[in-house]
């Protein structure tokens, strides 16, 4: 037997799959030195992998690409697209940020050992107790989201005889052109301080006056995943034009400014995602001319990108059963996970492609429709899609699957969650064991 020839995934699925990814001798897809169809076998399907350089690279490319154009800039990680301690601690290790929005996140990123001092916490109704938590934690930031949130930080702080770091997360009032349930700077947001109607000045007024709170700056979140430039120029002419008044209405200078995360994934060959450069380039310019034109200081810039840093390196594979053929209509094939375990086909009708990772050289036979196994009609991963004949035992392997998959996850028909597998170097690193059946039960009060 000679060495076993290794050659690339075709571009249209391979800019999708992790940077690792390869198609081996045997016509496997591997990823990380990793044979998919060998880690099946161990570990079952439905299954997660992760490629950890993937998310390594890319949290250096936001840093460098960033860095290099506005100095002194930070990423933070926005936590809700994905979380375990192992993610927390491989990017504590990359020196990064993160963004978390609830206790459960503080807790599950400090179980990382992720240090409190590089978090910001986010969230538009935080309970006192996660307030208090945060600041006995030492988080590096709060983002204000609303009054009353103001009213108990206050308190909460005073208490303690601390000075908390806050920045104030303003509405804009910008459309970000993206699905209406993701869609977050419209004056109609639950999210943050309308600018329009006087309640983020009035905070801003607040916070100026305060011994317990520390203004450093303020934050806009536009919605995701947002393809195009034009949200995030819109919002910064925004909210310079903003800090300007601030300071020249109440003497409140900004150290920091958020524009937010959003940056786009690539889920399908037809909607390649911006590159990072692309983003970085359009929000440093916007951010200076308008920094130039109201005699502002160029702020701190945090950058808060979650979908765009895990999505890429996860995916999910799942293994092939029934087939139904329905003449002249379409071919279900099912597949022994689905919305349980991704709910972002059925909830926003996002879009996925798919390789079959056990036959990567055959050619495509056949269009059919992607079908989960949960009792939802609308629970079907892909409409269309053109493939090999599936056969009952192929492994179907959904790229772009590491963000808001695990993270949006439920035991719906009682499924039980799927293993989380971290790759790296030819290693496979088990960093969640699938759910039992006892699991299921384990919080329930005996009968
Ligand atoms: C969700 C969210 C993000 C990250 O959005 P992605 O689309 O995952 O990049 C960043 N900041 C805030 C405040 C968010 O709510």
């Amino acid at each position: 037997m000679g060495e076993t020839p290794l050659e690339p995934v075709p571009a249209s699925a391979g800019d999708l799959l992790p940077i690792t990814a390869v198609i081996d001798g045997a016509g496997h897809l591997r990823l990380a030195g990793c044979d998919v169809v060998a880690l099946c076998r161990e570990y079952g399907t439905p299954l997660y992998l992760y490629d950890e350089a993937t998310i390594r690279q890319i949290c250096r490319d936001y840093r460098r690409e960033f860095g290099e154009r506005l100095p002194g800039a930070r990423v933070l990680y926005a936590a809700k697209a994905f979380l375990n301690p192992a993610l927390a601690a491989l990017l504590a290790e990359e020196d990064v940020g993160m963004d978390v929005v609830s206790g459960g996140e503080l807790y599950v990123a400090r179980a990382g050992g992720f240090p409190a001092d590089r978090m910001a916490f986010h969230g538009n109704n935080k309970s006192a107790a996660e307030l208090a938590a945060a600041i006995d934690a030492g988080v590096g930031r709060i983002i204000v989201d609303n009054e009353h949130e103001l009213d108990g930080l206050e308190r909460i702080a005073a208490a303690r005889g601390v000075r908390q770091a806050v920045m104030l997360r303003v509405t804009p009032g910008i459309d970000a052109h993206t699905h209406a349930k993701t869609t977050t700077g419209l004056v109609d947001s639950k999210f943050g301080l309308p600018l329009v109607s006087g309640a983020a000045e009035a905070a801003v007024v607040r916070l100026r006056d305060s011994a317990s709170l520390e203004l450093t700056g303020y934050h806009v979140h536009l919605g995701s995943p947002i393809f195009g430039m034009e949200p995030y120029e819109a919002g910064i002419e925004v909210m310079t034009e903003f800090a300007a008044a601030m300071r020249d209405r109440h003497g409140v200078t900004w150290r920091e400014f958020s524009p937010g995360g959003g940056f786009a994934l690539g889920y399908t060959p037809d909607r390649p995602p911006p590159p990072i450069a692309a983003y970085a380039e359009a929000i440093a310019t916007a951010l200076r001319a308008g920094c130039e034109r109201h005699g502002l200081p160029l702020p701190e810039v945090h950058i808060e990108p979650g979908r765009s840093v895990v999505g890429r390196a996860g995916v999910a594979v799942y293994t092939v059963g029934a087939r139904k053929e329905i003449p002249g209509v379409r071919t279900y094939v099912a597949v022994d996970g689905g919305m349980a375990d991704n709910v972002r086909p059925a909830m926003y009708g996002s879009a996925y492609t798919a390789v079959v990772a056990n036959r990567m050289r055959d050619a495509a036979e056949e269009t059919v429709a992607i079908a989960g196994k949960f009792c939802e009609s609308g629970d079907v991963l892909i409409d269309a899609i053109a493939l090999p004949r599936l056969a009952p035992g192929d492994l179907v392997a959904l790229p772009a699957s590491g963000a808001y998959n695990l993270a949006m996850e439920s035991n719906y028909n009682q499924a039980q969650r799927p293993p989380v597998v971290f790759l790296r170097d030819g290693v496979a690193r088990l960093v969640r064991r699938r759910q039992s059946y006892a699991d299921l039960v384990a919080l329930e009060a005996a009968p």
